[in-house]
């Protein structure tokens, strides 16, 4: 499996049933990846074990969108981080923005989860961004520290990706400007530096064929977590070609 620096990911959210999964299997037969990206997909719980071999046969890792951090017992209705290995996840997306603001995950749980997520070999995809009125006042950054804060004692070659996704961009047709994009990663990657990681950090929030090239153009920006565009095969492809 490739080991690019470059990842387009793709967060199904609670979007996909098994036909519409079977469908998009078979568009991407005709439109295999270029080698030198690495592909993976986040389709909901239900989907996993189902694609989980397909996508392996197709070079294409696997992700979940959730864990819980408990092991295992009475917590109805979660997932474990061993049941994600189980069926053949590599990542787990973690503190995006709609669990952040619609179901109250706080930085804490967010850094708990992603212990759990570790102790079972799963590669946290963790997100951070900024609401509209942060970036309008200026509070940017100190968001983005006080959301990466939670690494400071994380060994630093813990495996992890770090999704840069304004939340005014998220689902709203709105992205960032390249020039906001490469000052925010600027920031991102210096704040990363003096925390001890060196990892990838993707570009998240209305990515699709027609603005990837320029956003995955920008310095500092190391592939996409994408939402929308990625529940067709066509244009989630077009969005990896675009980053190749
Ligand atoms: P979007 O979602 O591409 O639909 O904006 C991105 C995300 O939330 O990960």
């Amino acid at each position: 499996m490739s080991s690019n620096r470059c990842l387009i990911a793709g967060n199904w959210k609670m979007n996909g049933i098994l036909e519409e999964a079977l469908e998009f299997l078979s568009e991407l037969e005709a439109n295999p990846a270029p080698e030198h990206v690495e592909v993976a997909l986040m389709p909901p719980f239900t989907l996993l074990h189902s694609l989980s071999k397909p996508l392996d046969e197709k070079g294409v890792r696997l992700g979940a969108q959730n864990v819980y951090y408990e092991p295992k017992g009475a917590f109805t209705g979660s997932t474990s981080p061993m049941m994600l290995r189980d069926a053949g996840c590599h990542y787990v997306i973690l503190g995006h923005s709609e669990r952040r603001d619609i179901m109250g995950e706080t930085n804490a749980v967010v850094r708990h989860k992603m212990d759990a997520a570790w102790s079972a070999g799963l590669e946290p995809i963790l997100c951070i961004g900024e609401h509209l009125e942060e970036r309008e006042s200026g509070r940017t950054n100190e968001v983005l520290k006080s959301q990466l804060a939670i690494l400071a004692d994380v060994d630093a070659d813990a495996a992890l990706t770090i999704a840069y996704e304004p939340v005014w961009a998220i689902g709203t047709g709105r992205t960032a400007s390249p020039e906001q994009v490469t000052e925010t990663h600027a920031f991102i990657h210096q704040e990363l530096q003096r925390l001890g990681h060196d990892c990838r950090v993707l570009y998240g929030g209305s990515v699709n064929p027609g603005n990837a090239e320029a956003l995955m153009r920008c310095p500092g920006v190391e592939g996409a977590l994408v939402g929308g565009a990625s529940l067709k095969a066509d244009s989630f492809m077009q969005i990896v070609k675009a980053a190749a």
